[in-house]
């Protein structure tokens, strides 16, 4: 998921200040950005959050089918008090059926975090109790012999998607799973009355739009603490735990990246002659400069203060070099406005490095932290590499 930067550059705008200018601003008016579309699909949220969401999920949904696989056989016991002997039975199958199949997921979601295998599972879990509804009620031959328990059971397992941080679409999808079973035992009892088709159509709507609204609440409170903890609210950059774990991703798929270090040189100078406030414009136009230089495939983290870090997929060292030369010279070239009088610009001293395979990330970090530093005893305002 990418931060939502919009009003940031209106607000510079607003100020007078024509850093972005010469910046394609285009990047920032994708759909992309649209807090109303990262509900509504997860197609725009990125690989690290669907991973957290998807964890999420996974924890709920263990608790969810084990809660059922115990609870739905120990139910029977009211059956064989209520119905007929061979009634009941057939029940007890349902629900054994029922049960088995709810702790069979549960063990696959305890063995495994993979994104495909929760979504399946999840509707799995949605769909099984629906066929369980179908089943059971079509061992009644009248609406009048049921009991309030399984008429309600769609209702009750609408409300349980409320428990989960779904989009709008995932919603749907588990909706439509509970729909369906339940419309099929509608047309089967449907003796003419219209009226109570409409009522019973009435109730489902209703759960079905409150669950929408509880798993949309959770999605979006998810997605602000996501935000709060994993980006940087200065410049909207992520920060350094999830560059490391996007990193770490990165390595469990064999892809090669370079990565680079920027500085900025003599920056606790601009703090300490034009304010804090100045020396923030400069970090968020010189991150801005970052970002609208690289691909969106390419990750930009600010790393710590004045430091960010650029890791680039499928790149070798010397694009990844062009790249930090041409950051350097834009920034460079760029007049940042402080204030009513005065204009600064600033360089930056860069370290690049290419990954090796299998070596571990400190190692990295600490060959791509040297060359910076060398970047720096050098004299400042230039690329250093390894490359030979
Ligand atoms: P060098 O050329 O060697 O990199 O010198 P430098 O002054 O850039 O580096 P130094 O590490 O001495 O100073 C970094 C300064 O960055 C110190 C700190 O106050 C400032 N800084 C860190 N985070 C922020 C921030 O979020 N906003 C502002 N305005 N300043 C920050
Ligand atoms: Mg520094
Ligand atoms: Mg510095």
């Amino acid at each position: 998921m990418e931060p939502a930067p919009l009003n940031d550059v209106y607000s510079e705008q607003k100020e007078g200040v024509n850093l972005f200018k010469k910046i394609r601003l285009t990047t920032y008016f994708s759909l992309e950005n649209n807090p109303l579309v990262e509900l509504i699909s997860s197609n725009t949220h990125s690989a690290d959050f669907t991973q957290k969401r998807s964890e999420y999920i996974r924890g709920r949904l263990w608790i969810m089918c084990m809660f059922f696989a115990f609870s739905v056989p120990i139910f029977s016991i009211f059956d064989f008090i209520t119905f007929a002997h061979q009634h009941a039975k057939t029940l007890l199958i349902a629900r054994m059926t029922l049960s088995i199949s709810l702790f069979f997921m549960a063990y696959r979601v305890k063995r495994s975090s993979s994104v495909s295998l929760i979504k399946y599972v999840i509707a799995l879990s949605f769909l099984l109790p629906s066929i369980f509804y179908l089943t059971i009620m079509n061992t009644f031959a009248s609406l009048e012999s049921v009991p309030h328990i399984f008429t309600m059971m769609p209702y009750l397992i609408l409300a349980m998607i409320g428990l989960f941080p779904l989009t709008v679409r995932g919603g749907l999808i588990l909706i439509s799973l509970i729909f369906v079973p339940f419309i099929m035992v509608q047309m089967q009892f449907f003796n003419g009355d219209y009226w109570q088709l409409f009522n019973a159509l009435w109730l489902f709507l209703l759960f079905a739009g409150i669950s929408l609204w509880l798993q949309l609440a959770q999605l979006s409170m998810l997605m602000n603490l996501y935000r709060e903890s994993t980006i940087d609210p200065l410049t909207k950059l992520i920060n350094r735990r999830v560059l490391l774990r996007r990193i770490e991703q990165l390595k469990s798929h064999a892809t090669k990246f370079s990565v680079v270090m920027f500085d900025l040189d003599r920056f606790k100078r601009i703090n300490d002659t034009y304010g804090h406030l100045a020396g923030d414009k400069v970090l968020k136009v010189a991150s801005h400069i970052i970002k609208t230089n690289l691909s969106c495939r390419d990750i930009v983290a600010r790393y710590g203060g004045e430091e960010f870090v650029a890791v680039l997929p499928s790149t070798n060292l010397h694009s990844a070099i062009l790249k930090a030369e041409l950051i350097a010279a834009q920034l460079k070239a760029l007049p940042i406005q402080i204030n009513d009088q005065s204009e600064i610009t600033v360089t930056s001293s860069i370290g690049v490095t290419a990954y090796k395979q299998d070596e571990e990330i400190e190692t990295l970090f600490k060959r791509v932290d040297d060359l910076l530093y060398d970047a720096k005893k050098l004299g400042r305002d230039r690329v250093v590499s390894d490359i030979k």
